[in-house]
């Protein structure tokens, strides 16, 4: 069992990724933000299930904020949701205060789109804020550094499948972001040792998704009746993965540290845009009216993992196919009230 601080932990996919820890045994500290890109609601409701379990605790604070930092690795505790010392007995009255073994760094600012109009904040967020939690980290003696990154790195390679190895050519502010951060991972571990797993994320999707992201978004404007803005012919594909498939990949990346190793996490099986689409409508029972617009900056015609090395060093296997993601996804988006809320995205 070990004490794990998943930064973030209160977004979509941090907080699938928090109970899933939980299940497993682990310790686990959520550092989050609830930055304003989406409502704050939503995230405070993604941590409910976690917040009921004795091994969790939440603090509400910034990466960028490096004593908050170091008190969180140091397991000082308990703090408070915005990071004060509380007098509340966490986790366990009975155990000392452990500090952090591996750390998931999962905050980020994480819309493509959004990124061309905050270069500044997502540079500060995705890489200085990436820099101080690794120094923070090495510091602290943390063990593993588990990094999120994301398919957005190889942005216009059109070569796909890709691997690992490809060429990484980021087609936006975010993906570019997102290899800067995986740089700065390799260079802590190059000086210091620094185990660290970079993961790259390919499209990930599910309950809880954010609401900027398309699948979000269309089955909100579905259920509301209204057209579905599509950039594009509809001929673009996503290798859109399941958050639980993701999570697991996470897990298994955690069991086994380093030394230093990047992974593609996705599906293998990229869905053009109009199927997506149209799947969307058949779960929902509508049909969908689409408003066609030009291809966005920034948008790149296929996304396609070759997931071979996460197979044989992570046995990960993707196993939720798109027709019963999607099935999942809308039975949560018809039960949950915040889900109808826009985000703060494109
Ligand atoms: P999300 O926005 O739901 O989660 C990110 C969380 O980070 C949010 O809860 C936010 O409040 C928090 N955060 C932002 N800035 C922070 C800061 N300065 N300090 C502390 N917390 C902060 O996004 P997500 O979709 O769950 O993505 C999680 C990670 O996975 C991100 O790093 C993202 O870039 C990466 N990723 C996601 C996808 C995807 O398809 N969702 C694909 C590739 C990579």
């Amino acid at each position: 069992m070990a004490h794990v601080l998943v930064t973030g932990g209160a977004g979509f996919i941090g907080s699938h990724l928090c109970e899933r820890l939980l299940e497993l045994q682990h310790q686990v500290t959520c550092l989050d933000a609830f930055d304003p890109y989406y409502p704050a609601d939503a995230k405070l409701a993604n941590t409910a299930t976690a917040r009921r379990h004795r091994g969790y605790r939440l603090v509400r604070g910034d990466i960028l904020d490096v004593d908050l930092v170091d008190r969180v690795l140091a397991g000082e505790g308990p703090l408070e949701p915005d990071g004060a010392k509380s007098e509340a007995e966490w986790p366990d009255p009975t155990s000392p205060e452990r500090p952090v073994d591996t750390i998931v760094h999962l905050a980020a600012l994480a819309g493509v789109r959004a990124s061309a109009e905050q270069p500044d904040a997502y540079m500060r967020v995705n890489v200085e804020g990436t820099a101080g939690l690794l120094d923070r980290a090495r510091q602290a003696g943390v063990s593993h550094f588990v990094f999120a990154s994301s398919s957005s790195v190889y942005g216009d390679n059109e070569d796909a499948p890709f691997t690992e190895d490809a060429e990484l050519r980021p087609a936006s502010v975010y993906g570019a972001s997102k290899q800067a951060g995986e740089i700065v991972c390799r260079a802590f571990y190059d000086l210091y040792g620094l185990p660290v797993t970079a993961l790259r994320f390919f499209t990930v999707y599910g309950p809880r998704q954010r609401p900027d992201m398309a699948i979000h978004k269309f089955g909100r404007l579905m259920l509301e009746g209204k057209p579905i803005p599509v950039y594009g012919d509809g001929s673009s594909a996503r290798d859109y993965t399941y958050v639980g498939d993701i999570v697991e990949g996470i897990a298994r990346s955690i069991a086994r540290p380093g030394p230093y190793q990047v992974y593609n996490l996705g599906s293998t099986r990229p869905v053009r845009l109009a199927n997506l689409i149209q799947t969307l409508g058949v779960a929902l029972g509508t049909t969908p009216r689409l408003e066609h617009l030009p291809d966005q900056p920034g948008d790149v015609p296929v996304t396609w993992a070759d997931i071979s090395r996460a197979e044989r060093d992570l046995d990960y296997r993707p196993t939720v196919d798109i027709e019963e993601g999607i099935g999942r996804f809308v039975r949560w988006l018809r039960e949950t009230p915040h889900a109808s809320q826009g985000g703060g995205g494109l």
